[in-house]
């Protein structure tokens, strides 16, 4: 992807390194349970938990952490590509009669306190409706390269521009329609309709991929079969996560791998959100 001359954006905010958690240690045993449950759902260890808890009572802020050059250049090209979502995205909402109002993108390391709770990196990058964010631990590009077997530049701007779909849906009310859909509806259809959720996130992200394409030519060869290849590795059939399903939305189901590369084709193609109704087509 071309994209060292791009814009960056002013919507990060860099949390690496700095100590998670509520700053108190309030809770009783009440909290020692939920932490328990919450790390035996995300494989880390209690303890870590409790030590971020009760710390020194006090947020401590940035520690002596220093970011490694390869971790700048990948914040860079993170703020890049949140930067170009946000021209995007404007532009569409502005051609509809809207205004888009850009989501912040938290970059964080670990576990990270967001308006939907402790999260750990283990969870995967996933955007809270309730403050409107972003969150990433860009360790987790890393595992998508290695694990996922999804290397790439544009394979991680996908999955930026899809939290940022989510961030779209949330503007347009398309999540809350869908959440209150889901009250009062058994496990399979709710799940069917958080699989329509992210597939149009997918379609969302290949949205972006078009216009920023048609705008600035950010397409390099190989590019697209490199998001096609993470949205293939990252579909529900090739992916066993770890998960409780109720932390963060990401957690939900979201479509084989065929579905999601689909959707996400679909949109880069196409480039027009009239062609992401996942949710009319069945
Ligand atoms: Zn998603």
């Amino acid at each position: 992807m071309r994209w060292k001359t791009g814009r960056r954006s002013s919507n990060i905010e860099d949390q690496r390194g700095r100590r998670a958690g509520p700053v108190a240690f309030k809770g009783g045993i009440g909290t020692i349970v939920l932490v328990l449950a919450a790390s035996y759902f995300l494989g880390i260890n209690p303890l870590d938990i409790l030590m971020m808890q009760t710390g020194t009572g006090t947020d401590v802020g940035q520690t002596n952490w220093k970011p490694s050059p390869e971790e700048e250049h990948m914040a860079d090209f993170v703020s890049v590509v949140l930067a170009d979502t946000e021209d995007t995205w404007k532009e569409i909402f502005r051609q509809a009669g809207k205004t888009y109002q850009e989501p912040n993108l938290v970059l964080y390391s670990g576990a990270v306190q967001s308006a939907c709770g402790m999260s750990s990196a283990a969870m995967g990058p996933f955007y809270c409706p309730g403050d409107r964010k972003v969150y990433i631990d860009l360790a987790f590009f890393d595992e998508l390269r290695r694990r996922h077997g999804a290397p790439g530049d544009f394979a991680q701007a996908y999955v930026i521009a899809h939290e940022v779909g989510h961030h779209v849906q949330n503007l347009l009310g398309i999540s809350d329609q869908v959440q209150s859909e889901q009250r009062g509806l058994g496990k399979a259809e709710v799940n069917a309709l958080s699989v329509k959720l992210e597939l149009q996130a997918d379609c969302f992200a290949g949205l972006w991929g078009n216009h920023a394409e048609r705008s600035r030519q950010v397409l390099e060869e190989g590019d697209i079969e490199e998001a096609l290849n993470a949205a293939s590795a990252i579909g529900d059939d090739r992916l066993q996560k770890q998960g409780s399903g109720y932390v963060v939305p990401e957690t939900f189901t979201h479509g084989t791998s065929r579905q999601r590369v689909e959707w996400f084709k679909r949109g880069i193609e196409r480039g027009d959100i009239g062609s992401c109704d996942t949710f009319g087509s069945g």
